[in-house]
């Protein structure tokens, strides 16, 4: 993997490894939020996230043989719910190799190993021939990319002309300063999104707003504390005393910070 001055290649990977098996177990593998219709549905964190996924592979909507780029791609859980809906190749990057190693074992697991295959690349320097793509998307990962316009330069480079790209991501209210939230995080406001990815080569062709659907209702948090505290010394080997004692205490909502927001954007390749 070559690395660049713009990206935080080495920070994110070390996140990413270190928070690996709670990701695995709390997260059901999903590296992303969840997608509730509202207050009143009750549906599992799990359920939600792949829910989420289900939203991202609709908009994909990719086409039996087609190649994807999963830029981003975690521990594969949402690329391995693209195979199975879809009869396409995926290639999945990430610059953690924990995540490789270990997206690569579940791929062989699930059988998909023939169809989905996960390298560690960082996004700001695809390491692809021009054109090798017919679709890609960012799920969740864009937010950790300092220079978003690389990133979906490189992006549009590796997909031949008329392929889709869809993002998911989260965004900051304008007034918000997110500038300190997390060393690996870099947010932009809604606005920003549009004259990016136009300047990368992309035509925008839905930009969705789901903010309300992200926050995790009251009774499914208070069902992961329940789930986290049965088993709170393996958790606090697992993810440390940070994250389990936020998640246990009732007054800390970990999944959501004020001023946060999340939108879907299906764009296509100029
Ligand atoms: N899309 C996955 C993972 C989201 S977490 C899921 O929804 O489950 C963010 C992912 O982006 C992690 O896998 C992280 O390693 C990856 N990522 C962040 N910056 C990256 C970069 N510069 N190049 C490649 N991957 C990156």
């Amino acid at each position: 993997m070559t690395s660049s001055p713009d990206t935080n290649a080495e920070a994110v990977a070390e996140l990413y490894g270190e928070l690996s098996e709670f990701h695995e177990r709390i997260c059901d593998s999903n590296l992303h939020l969840g997608y509730w219709d509202g207050e009143d549905d009750t549906s599992s964190f799990q359920a939600a996230t792949a829910r989420l996924t289900d939203l991202m592979i609709d908009r994909l909507a990719p086409d039996k043989g087609q190649r994807v780029l999963d830029i981003g791609c975690g521990i594969g859980q949402p690329a391995f719910r693209l195979a199975e809906h879809h009869e396409v190749e995926i290639v999945g990057v990430t610059v953690s190799c924990r995540q490789i190693a270990r997206a690569t074992e579940r791929a062989r697991e699930l059988g998909l190993e023939n169809r989905a295959r996960f390298e560690r690349v960082d996004a700001l320097d695809l390491s692809y021939a021009d054109g090798t793509f017919d679709a890609a998307w960012f799920f969740e990962s864009l937010i950790h990319m300092p220079d978003k316009g690389r990133a979906l330069s490189e992006a549009a480079r590796v997909l031949k002309p008329g392929s889709r790209l869809v993002l998911a991501d989260m965004f900051h209210e304008p007034d918000q300063d997110w500038s300190t939230l997390h060393p690996t995080v870099t947010a932009i406001t809604l606005d920003a999104y549009r004259p990016l990815l136009e300047a990368a080569g992309f035509r925008i062709l839905d930009v969705q707003d789901v903010t309300p659907h992200i926050l995790v209702p009251d009774p499914v948090r208070v069902s992961l504390r329940a789930q986290m505290l049965e088993h709170r010394d393996e958790w606090l080997r697992i993810a440390g005393a940070d994250v389990v004692n936020a998640m246990l205490d009732p007054e800390v909502n970990t999944f959501y910070t004020p001023g946060l927001g999340y939108v879907l954007i299906t764009a296509e390749r100029v």
